[in-house]
């Protein structure tokens, strides 16, 4: 059994989170809930900002914010010192709203809007990053209504795709995102951005996916970059200020997921890039990152009460939890992974394998696919774990269900964060044919 942050198993075997038992954050909360260990949360935010750091080169940790975002949320982040990216009007309007720093936010999209562009230049937000070619001209439109030059990042493709303990250097450049390196155009792009009167250039972005536990891709994208800025230096007379190496870093949800030890990858990553930048002669870019899971993830657990039990036909048990993929859509979407336990009997022996399936309408409903668990009843409580990113903010109303609580937990405390939505939230926005 792995548990993570402040999770341990209490004198009544229940599941404890945050100095909270579980079973009595069910009772005040009801179910499905989100619970966020919050010290776990300001721990990983000290991980980045204590390690990626190197005499002589300036850092900035910038969280990905749709791993997890709420109001809550933006105010630990802050205080913990770092930056937040947004990938559309409606992340962006959440930071804002959190009284987060301005000069702090990056702003991402591949089809950025003219309104949410418009709303990023007009509220002077730190960095906008361009996408292709098509928003240079876009985004001229905007900031010249505005009379304001923005500050930009171009995001480019390394033509390198890291997914868990894989990665490839691909020769089919078919990403939706950014421009190729390798492209002619390139070039041009930088210099049409560099010439431009009401942009203002900075450097330039890659992202090299989600979820990779090998850190040797981030090295290698780390130095191919550091390839290009120095092409870009010669081909295009510019001087690259500004570095942001993505986010993407993976955590553990099930076994066999072995991460990257953090602290050593991301020292390493800063000494590679030391040395890469002396070896070309350039002058050393200010580096960004940009985690998200590695944030939130393993802070977050699922706290849903199980209804009944089933054995089909053909001899399969499925659990039924009082949610499903409409909190949790990455099982049914593509086969994630997870651990979960029975909170209230966490002492009990594992006998039996289980399907843990949700309540919605679809036979993909499926939380955790084969689990071994102790013998359970309706009313026990299940704990899936590690679901503190891409969960609530994947989260739908299919079926009509109703979106869950979220609520932070520390030293025995449970702060409410989000409320739980009600009937009347899910026809807030209906329109009554007559009327
Ligand atoms: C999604 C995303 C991230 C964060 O990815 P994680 O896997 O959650 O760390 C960072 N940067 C960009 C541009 C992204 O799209």
């Amino acid at each position: 059994m792995k548990l993570f942050g402040t999770m341990k198993i209490n004198s009544k075997g229940h599941l404890e989170i945050g100095g909270c038992d579980s079973v009595d954050l069910v009772e005040k909360f009801k179910t499905p809930l989100y619970v966020i260990d919050e010290d776990l949360v300001r721990s990983n935010c000290r991980l980045f900002m204590n390690n990626f750091t190197l005499e002589g080169i300036e850092t900035e940790v910038i969280y990905a914010s749709k791993a997890f975002l709420n109001l809550a949320i933006c105010k630990v982040l802050e205080e913990e010192g770092l930056s937040i990216d947004v990938v559309s009007g409606g992340e962006l309007y959440t930071v804002l709203k959190a009284g987060f720093p301005k000069e702090k936010i990056h702003m991402h999209g591949n089809n950025k809007s003219k309104e949410e562009l418009a709303m990023a230049v007009e509220n002077e937000i730190g960095r906008i990053i361009i996408d292709n070619r098509q928003e240079i001209e876009l985004l001229e439109t905007v900031s010249k209504k505005y009379k304001k030059k923005v500050n930009v990042l171009l995001r480019v493709n390394p033509g390198i795709e890291a997914h868990t303990h894989e990665y490839i250097q691909t020769s089919k450049h078919d990403s939706k995102f950014g421009e190729s390196i390798f492209s002619d155009d390139i070039y041009s792009i930088v210099n049409k951005l560099k010439e431009s009167e009401y942009i203002n250039l900075k450097g330039f972005h890659c992202h090299i996916g989600s979820q990779i536990l090998d850190e040797e891709p981030f090295y290698f994208a780390a130095e191919i970059m550091l390839d290009f800025i120095n092409k870009v230096k010669n081909n295009c007379d510019f001087i690259t200020q500004e570095l942001n190496l993505g986010g993407g870093f993976g955590v553990f949800y099930s076994n066999g997921d072995d991460p990257i030890n953090l602290s050593s990858c991301l020292k390493k990553m800063l000494n590679i890039i030391n040395e890469k930048t002396k070896e070309l002669n350039i002058i050393t870019p200010k580096i960004m990152i940009e985690p998200g899971r590695a944030i939130t993830a393993n802070a977050g657990i699922t706290l849903y009460e199980i209804g009944g039990v089933k054995k089909t036909y053909s001899g399969k048990k499925y659990v039924f939890v009082d949610g499903g993929m409409t909190d949790n859509p990455r099982t049914a979407l593509y086969g994630a992974k997870y651990s979960g336990y029975i909170a209230n009997k966490m002492n009990h022996e594992p006998v039996e394998d289980a399907t843990i399936g949700g309540k919605c309408c679809e036979s993909g409903d499926i939380i955790i696919k084969n689990i071994k668990l102790p013998l359970v009843d309706a009313g026990d409580i299940m704990a899936v774990f590690t679901t503190g990113a891409y969960n609530y903010s994947m989260s739908s109303n299919y079926n009509k269900l109703l979106r869950p609580a979220v609520v932070f937990v520390k030293d025995g405390n449970a702060k409410l964060t989000v409320k739980r939505q009600t009937y009347e939230d899910l026809i807030n926005n209906d329109i009554p044919y007559y009327q």
